[in-house]
């Protein structure tokens, strides 16, 4: 078969390692792997099932079709979804054993009557607004919600989760004060509630490795996992976080090898004018597979296990590296343009600060515009 010169290529062996990385961190409590956008990009079904084998707990994806993809590779944890519940999903919930995050009370009345219908119980986490402002029950609401919930046939209160607005910034105190409010606020339930083992969770991976105290029942590492620090820039970083190791690389090789002379203006707007005889390396690639327009004339990429300048625009399918400093290059040589090739490496932190954005981002779309092959 016929594939394109580009690819993701993941490695499941980081994948492992940066799974029981997390684990242990979390002191061995459960581990919620987030695989919502396909696994930051490194593609959510072969994410699943190696989390899986390593001993995940549960699985967290943002929307329902995304567990719905989960459970047909055969992930048979919970499987959390985060948001986008509506009622019209209802079926999906019950048919694929989606366990659903509630953020409001809008859906108490209808899941459950959905629930008795089918002469079922679905098990519910809630979602507190510890301090994020974006989702969530606000905490004051919490014991009228939790009772609404608990009163009602067909539902069954399984965990209150809360999220940390700014655990990527270990010198931010708010995240301290937000696990405090989070943790009295459950604490100020009623005893039979918290008799009933309800399962907490608020980490996120900046929480896991940023800020004490947070493991409690339940972790959900996401980008740590796939080898990177919450900082999404590589800024701020524990010791622990410094060795997550990156399961991505992004890849494609070398299709023209041509000389210019000094003063050629390369590509579109011409805004590069070599100012030397140049040796350039064409590479397949452009911001159609997700190598943003925005990396032209600042990316660099790794040929021969060296660095070399992104010259020029990069254009829908083609970007032009200036190879004159490197040895002897070929048509068909492997180029890096994200990952480690001999010695060298080139990090989503790196790109994200080229494309003024967090490795977050870098991780989906490359993920998202390319084919993934998948190495040991
Ligand atoms: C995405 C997400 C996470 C994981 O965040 P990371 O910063 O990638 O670790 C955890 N919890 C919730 C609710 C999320 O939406």
């Amino acid at each position: 078969m016929i594939e394109s010169l580009n690819r993701v290529v993941v490695s499941r062996s980081a994948l492992r390692h940066n799974f029981s990385l997390c684990k242990h961190q979390a002191a061995n409590c459960g581990v919620m792997a987030m695989v919502k956008a396909d696994g930051y990009g490194h593609g959510m079904e072969e994410c699943g099932r190696v989390f899986a084998d390593c001993g995940a707990a549960a699985f967290g994806v943002a929307e329902v079709v995304e567990g719905i993809r989960l459970r047909r590779a055969g992930v048979e944890q919970p499987i959390f979804v985060l948001a986008g519940i509506m009622a019209e999903f209802f079926d999906a919930l019950f048919e694929y054993d989606l366990t659903p995050v509630l953020v409001d009370g809008t859906l108490i009345q209808p899941l459950a009557q959905e629930a008795v219908l089918r002469k079922k119980e679905i098990a519910v986490h809630l979602k507190v607004d510890a301090g994020m402002g974006r989702q969530g029950f606000p905490l004051t609401e919490l014991p009228g919600i939790v009772a609404a919930v608990t009163s009602r046939k067909g539902l069954r209160l399984q965990g209150i989760m809360a999220h940390f607005p700014m655990a990527d910034d270990p010198s931010s105190v708010s995240s301290d004060r937000i696990l405090a409010d989070f943790l009295q606020a459950v604490t100020g339930l009623r005893p039979d509630i918290q008799q009933q083992d309800l399962c907490l969770h608020i980490a996120n991976s900046g929480g896991l490795f940023s800020v004490d105290g947070t493991s409690l029942d339940m972790v959900r590492p996401g980008i740590s996992l796939y080898g990177y620090g919450a900082s999404g820039s590589g800024g701020v970083q524990g010791t622990q976080e410094q060795q997550l190791i990156p399961a991505m690389r992004f890849v494609s090789r070398i299709i023209q090898v041509r000389e210019v002379p000094a003063g050629t203006g390369l590509g579109y707007g011409h805004i590069f004018t070599t100012d030397r005889t140049t040796r350039l390396a064409v590479l397949p690639v452009g911001y159609e597979d997700g190598y943003l327009r925005v990396l032209s004339n600042r990316a660099r990429v790794l040929l021969h296990g060296r660095s070399a300048p992104v010259v020029g625009r990069i254009s829908m399918n083609l970007t032009l590296v200036d190879v004159t400093d490197l040895g002897e290059v070929q048509v068909g040589d492997e180029a890096v343009l994200l990952g480690r090739q001999g010695r060298e490496a080139i990090t989503a932190n790196e790109i994200a600060g080229w494309m003024e954005t967090i490795s977050y981002e870098v991780l989906c779309l490359l993920g998202h515009c390319n084919r993934i092959e998948y190495v040991d």
